[in-house]
């Protein structure tokens, strides 16, 4: 049986920091350099790829969020696929896994 409280922690810990990053990454795509069109081409090109991290944290904020919801509501750990046990293996690689590793 996983320990669910140790989980919520890392979870929360992981939330905090990927709230973190994706304001940082946030303030960045707010202010455009004010610079010779060279350097403003640069720029876009960094906040495209700024915006597709953007696109990866807001998934794992999500994904963490619905863990942390499964926990609170006692069916984490459980495949949402087959409802077998998911194995504690599984969940300590990928804490946000939502199917067991035959549904995944
Ligand atoms: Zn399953």
């Amino acid at each position: 049986m996983i320990d669910t409280d140790t989980v919520a922690a890392t979870l929360t810990a992981r939330l905090d920091e990927l709230t973190h990053r994706a304001e940082d990454i946030e303030d960045d795509l707010r202010h455009p350099l004010e610079a010779d069109s060279a350097e403003q081409a640069i720029d876009l090109a960094d906040d495209e790829a700024l915006a597709g991290i953007d696109d990866v944290i807001r998934h794992e904020i999500a994904q963490i969020r619905a863990a942390l919801a499964r926990i609170a509501d006692g069916s984490y750990g459980t495949c949402t696929a087959c409802g077998e046990e998911i194995a504690e293996g599984r969940l300590k690689a990928l804490p946000a896994a939502t199917r067991c590793v035959n549904c995944a």
